[in-house]
């Protein structure tokens, strides 16, 4: 194996394209394929001046990356983080395109983000800041070209102030722009807890693909946000016995299993997991290491690198966010064995109920929440299964085949398609 720097190796963008190489090379992806789909198709950095509460003006910088829309719109979230860069942006963008084409929905990739802590920031300061951003891209905008979505730190309050921003620069209300809204706003039944439903649904199709059973299976989840905190949540419910849970602040370990509706209602009240009496205090880092059947990184970035892959003891790692594994994370989890369940496969189930969203809201017709998440488990569980087959049939592991499953779809789109002139 190549050495390369840790700094390398934990550049979201080096570790995308070090997969997506990998695999184009494997398909036989011929060269000028290969360069395009390499780089973003179009990338947007705006400054976007915002008046403070204490009346000074800040400037953030934010970006949207278009990676593709051979396969339909763009579609992606936009992240408020104080470590956003460019690199992570356009990473993020491409694994939106290759994930909505694993689970074979007409979309193409995109991801926005601006640099601001928004934990810092006032409600009003979010607005403005989120309303000045929606009218810097107003052009790259709209329901047949780029539909935005919550990813880290946005919400469905965030999602209703660019709906909102759009239909008025529009002069008409536009819910299909974005997904991930209010209920009340066209949002769609499920949408919130699609992801974490997704996991618990890949979870179980990865158990019984292994032939293991569910009953005291131990499952520890990195990360308590929306993702994290569903995906314990509906898996607890399934019977899984989730012991640990590791935050930024601190973790929690219970041998006998967590129970996540309480503690759910202990961090809302408290803002925190710590304190929580239902399990004994841990370090998050150490949990990661701790002993389990499955790993759910649920949280962001690098996760599991180089540092510490050697260390990891699940049978299986499901990851819930996006690249949470480094690719030379990869070579040392495939030396041991681990059965890993890859992000563009792993997480697709919040674009999936997206893609109903943007359905429902341009036919105006909205669907009982039963229809959704049958809808969407169908989905994923094919999916699923169309990744593990390929692999088979390729001889590669489960992120390779899914990176080859989405290049091949997007590439026969673009050669049907033709190139422009
Ligand atoms: N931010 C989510 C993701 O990374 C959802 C994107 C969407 O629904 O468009 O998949």
């Amino acid at each position: 194996m190549e050495t390369i720097s840790l700094e390398h190796e934990i550049n979201p963008w080096e570790a995308q394209a070090a997969r997506f190489d990998f695999a184009a090379q494997k398909l036989n992806l011929d060269e000028g394929l290969w360069k395009l789909l390499r780089s973003p198709s179009r990338e947007i950095i705006v400054h976007i001046p915002v008046s403070m509460d204490d009346g000074s003006v800040e400037v953030f910088t934010g970006y949207r990356v278009q990676h593709s829309i051979a396969r339909g719109p763009c579609k992606g979230g936009i992240r408020y983080a104080p470590d956003v860069t460019l690199d992570e942006i356009r990473a993020l963008a491409s694994w939106m395109t290759w994930k909505c084409a694993v689970v074979n929905i007409p979309f193409g990739g995109a991801k926005g983000g601006v640099i601001c802590d928004p934990k810092k920031m006032s409600i009003g300061e979010l607005e403005r800041m989120t309303r000045r951003y929606t009218a810097e891209l107003i052009e790259f905008l709209g329901p047949e070209k780029d539909v935005p979505a919550p990813d880290v730190n946005t919400n469905e309050q965030v999602m209703a102030w660019i709906m909102d921003t759009y239909s008025m620069h529009m002069r008409q209300t536009v819910t299909s722009v974005v997904t991930g809204k209010p209920l009340a706003l066209g949002g769609s039944r499920g949408r919130r807890e699609a992801t974490g439903r997704g996991i618990a649904v890949m979870c179980d199709e990865a158990l019984r693909y292994l032939k293991l059973p569910r009953a005291g299976c131990r499952v520890i989840v990195q990360g308590f946000g929306n993702v994290g905190a569903n995906a314990a949540r509906l898996m607890m419910e399934k019977g899984y016995l989730i012991v640990g849970i590791a935050e930024q602040d601190g973790g929690l370990y219970n041998n006998n299993g967590i129970d996540v509706t309480l503690l759910q209602q202990h961090r809302e009240r408290n803002g925190t997991i710590l304190g929580f009496k239902g399990a004994e205090g841990a370090d998050s880092t150490g949990l990661l290491q701790a002993e389990c059947e499955i790993l759910i990184p649920a949280a962001t970035e690098n996760v599991i690198t180089s540092r510490n892959a050697d260390r990891i003891k699940a049978r299986i790692v499901c990851e819930g966010a996006n690249g949470p594994t480094t690719a030379v994370a990869d070579e040392i989890l495939a030396d041991k064995k681990i059965f890993i369940v890859p992000d563009i496969l792993a997480n697709a189930g919040g674009v999936t109920a997206s893609y109903f969203e943007w359905v429902q809201d341009r036919q105006g017709y909205f669907w009982r929440e039963s229809v959704v998440n049958e809808r969407l488990e169908h989905i994923l569980a094919e999916s699923f299964d169309d990744v593990v087959r390929y692999a088979e049939a390729h001889a590669v592991n489960n992120r390779i085949a899914a990176y080859m499953l989405a290049i091949d779809r997007v590439a026969c789109t673009i050669r049907q398609r033709g190139i422009y002139a």
